[in-house]
């Protein structure tokens, strides 16, 4: 099967085209960084490829090298290079390199739709002519040019042409010439081209130089002349002259084949939303907005409806199922199991459904990008990269794909702290557990839901000042996150984004909050001998019990909490619907108090993930002990801020 592959600049369309081509959904974000793993798909009898996107082959983050291994390694037998159109000159830098692979590409110049508004021309045929690759303009989100697209790509797959090399300056050609005329050059590994190889051994590439043999002296003789002659005509190192001359053939194309007409800008928003002062209270305000409409205005409108819906479903059933003569187990399974554990998660469906709404369109704005850009300066006060904050906002979702985001952090001990700090955000399925909370504890206050936010982001800036405070070897970085364009939200984006989200919460109380709603019931009406007991003598109080004491200082020692919260460690959602299964509302409310149900959300919020997001940093961190000191540094947090938490509400209150 043939394969052709997208390659491109972060954020240029690569996955829009891809989902546009393939009919797959797969995530879109608008700021750079969304993909961070390859994607397979199928168009037409070929397999399509989505790649992380890059700037370049000389790769510096993982996801660059993913990106760069995969196009030298399977060699794909067409190239798509996806370029922003709006930003041709930095799109090209990348062509070049391209070019260079001595595969098939085909340009296409996506986001054709922004040209007019920004006032850009671009001559198609010029650039064809000047890169050698076909060119084909589309508009990916608005499917325009997409039956031609289709076209050129089945026309490049026929003719099977490379493309021209880039020429750089004759005293740089002279010694690539040189080494390509050299024997060592046979023992490039097949399938690579002589004059990438060539330019690679000019710039030392060491992840070229690993997969060659070691370099006979004569040639390692010549190769330090030709350096040496390099830097001093250029007065700068080799890899510099490089970079340095793709820059100067790309802005040579651009040069050639684009008109632009500058325009004055009109009102530009960003000069309030990235401004010093403004910017943090407008973002504020912003979030604060985003939990109102959801958990307060949306949430406190049907939670109570569909509540007293399930309810009632319950006690009818039950009666039904009375008469019907059905075996009392099982109407206890469906009635005090399923439709009270599901029953309670699937009643914060529509206040989630809202979040991830609104979520979404800030972050498919442009919007999110922008508080990476201000928060930038602060997060590396605490150990972390601008761009940690992608992470930490993709787990105000899913702590899972948040964790894999953090490959686009260069630095490892930037990434290796986002790591250990993203659980901190709550996730789509901790919320349940503090609406619920609210719900029977501080009704009407929503203002509780930014604050238990809050809680989470202070934890991260405690975590990233202690773990700094440790480090004795600080590292220096550059913030390279560009700001995407604001635009209006793609209607289709948003609503991919907030129907995946909630689908996954819905599918999640179908399957696996469903199965342990069985388990819990069953485990809580029956003792160790399988006799038929009140929940307060069954094994599941019995293996309660056994940790229950640990959360006694917390406020919550019974064994109902305990059993909850590890019910929790399968799937968070799960804590709602043990709690409802073991207590009912009257247990809850019977049970906790204001100060221990706080205590409760605390130590769930900065706890340990899921299993699945566990797994995940498991992943990433790639060390059993950064793993375990992971998990040991959340769970004391959270031990210690819930601890905190009860201790100043019993003395406030
Ligand atoms: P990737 O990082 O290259 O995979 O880019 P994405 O596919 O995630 O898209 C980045 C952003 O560009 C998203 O907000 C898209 O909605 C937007 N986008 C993609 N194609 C077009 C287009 O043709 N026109 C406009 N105006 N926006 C687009
Ligand atoms: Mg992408």
């Amino acid at each position: 099967m043939q394969t052709i592959s997208l390659i491109g600049n972060p954020n240029c369309g690569k996955t829009t085209l891809f989902n546009a081509l393939t009919g797959t959904t797969a995530y879109v974000g608008n700021w750079p960084g969304v993909t961070v793993e390859k994607k397979e798909g199928f168009w037409n009898g070929y397999k399509v490829l989505d790649l992380p996107g890059i700037y370049s082959l000389s790769p510096y983050s993982p996801e660059e090298k993913l990106s760069r291994r995969y196009i030298l390694d399977e060699r794909p037998d067409l190239i798509i290079d996806v370029i922003d159109a709006t930003n041709l000159e930095r799109s090209l830098y990348l062509t070049t390199q391209l070019s260079e692979l001595g595969r098939p590409v085909l340009i296409v110049l996506n986001m054709q739709d922004l040209l007019e508004k920004e006032g850009i021309t671009i001559d198609e045929k010029r650039l064809s002519q000047m890169t050698g690759c076909p060119v084909v303009s589309i508009s990916a989100s608005k499917g325009i040019g997409l039956d031609q697209f289709k076209t050129e790509v089945e026309n490049a797959l026929e003719e099977n042409k490379g493309p021209s090399c880039p020429l750089f300056s004759n005293f740089v050609e002279k010694y690539i010439n040189n080494i390509i005329e050299d024997d060592y050059l046979h023992a490039i590994p097949e399938g690579r081209q002589p004059r990438w190889a060539a330019i690679k051994l000019l710039e030392e590439d060491e992840l070229f130089l690993a997969t060659m043999p070691p370099f006979p002296k004569e040639f390692a003789c010549n190769l330090a002349k030709a350096h040496e002659s390099l830097r001093e005509h250029y007065d700068d190192d080799v890899e510099a002259i490089i970079i340095d001359q793709r820059y100067k053939v790309a802005e040579h194309i651009a040069r050639a084949s684009q008109v632009k007409i500058t325009q004055k800008k009109a009102f530009n928003f960003d000069s309030i939303a990235t401004n010093r002062f403004a910017a943090l209270p407008l973002f504020v305000a912003i979030m604060g907005g985003v939990f109102y409409l959801s958990i307060g205005l949306v949430g406190g409108i049907t939670t109570g409806w569909l509540e007293s819906f399930f309810e009632m479903l319950g006690t009818n059933l039950t009666i039904l199922l009375d008469s019907l003569g059905v075996f009392p187990l099982l109407s206890g399974v469906l009635t005090g199991g399923i439709i009270a554990g599901v029953g309670a998660v699937l009643t914060f469906v529509p206040q989630l459904f809202v979040l991830f709404l609104l979520l979404s369109i800030l972050e498919d704005c442009g919007y999110m990008a922008r508080i990476a850009f201000i928060l930038d300066r602060m997060m590396r006060s605490i150990g972390l990269s601008g761009k940690s904050i992608i992470p930490l906002v993709i787990g105000t979702g899913c702590t899972v794909p948040a964790i894999m985001s953090t490959r686009t952090i260069e630095h490892k001990k930037q990434r290796e702290l986002t790591i250990l700090v993203t659980p901190f955000i709550p996730c789509g399925a901790k919320m349940p557990i503090f609406a619920l909370m609210i719900t029977y504890f501080f009704p009407g206050q929503w203002y509780i839901a930014p604050m238990i936010y809050l809680t989470g982001i202070l934890a991260v800036v405690l975590t990233g000042f202690i773990m700094r405070a440790f480090d004795r070897h600080k590292e220096k970085t550059v913030f390279i996150l560009e700001l995407p364009r604001y635009q209006l939200p793609a209607i289709k984006n948003v609503w991919l984004q907030t129907r995946e989200r909630t689908l996954d919460f819905v599918k999640k109380a179908g399957t696996i909050i469903l199965l342990s709603s069985v388990i819990i019931y069953l485990l809580s009406s029956f003792s160790f001998s399988l006799q038929p007991v009140s929940p307060e003598q069954s094994m599941l109080a019995m293996m309660g019990r056994l940790i229950a004491p640990i959360f006694k200082p917390l406020g919550f020692g019974f064994w109902q909490a305990s059993v909850a919260l590890l019910t929790g460690i399968a799937a968070k959602e799960s804590i709602v619907s043990t709690l409802s299964v073991t207590m009912g509302e009257a247990g809850i409310t019977a049970l906790f108090n204001p100060a221990s149900a706080l205590s409760f959300m605390t130590f769930i919020l900065l706890s340990s993930p899921c299993i699945a997001a566990i797994g995940a940093m498991a992943k990433e961190l790639g060390s059993k002990r950064k793993l375990l000191f992971a998990i040991v540094w959340q769970t004391g947090i959270a031990y210690l801020a819930a601890l905190l938490v009860r201790a100043l509400v019993l003395l406030i209150v």
